[in-house]
């Protein structure tokens, strides 16, 4: 399964089965992922440059992302 989520600067993909909750995403940046919310991952919380740094230190792969130009829809 891959979810996405995306906005006009990024899109960000989840495949939970490769997830080893190493927990970085959460405390790296919780205000965007969060486990208690619907969806878990805000992709409107945080510029799209700080998501991107912290998908980064996902060890995994569970987490991944595509940085999109700002004019496209
Ligand atoms: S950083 Fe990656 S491996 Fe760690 S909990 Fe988040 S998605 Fe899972």
């Amino acid at each position: 399964m891959k979810k996405i989520y995306e906005n006009k600067r990024i899109r960000v993909f989840w495949e939970p089965e490769k997830c080893v909750h190493s927990t970085n995403c959460l405390r790296g940046l919780p205000q965007v992922f969060d486990i208690h919310k619907r969806p878990w991952v805000n992709i409107n919380a945080a510029e799209a440059e700080e998501i991107k740094r912290c998908i980064d230190t996902c060890p995994s792969g569970a987490l991944s992302y595509e940085m999109l130009e700002m004019d496209k829809q």
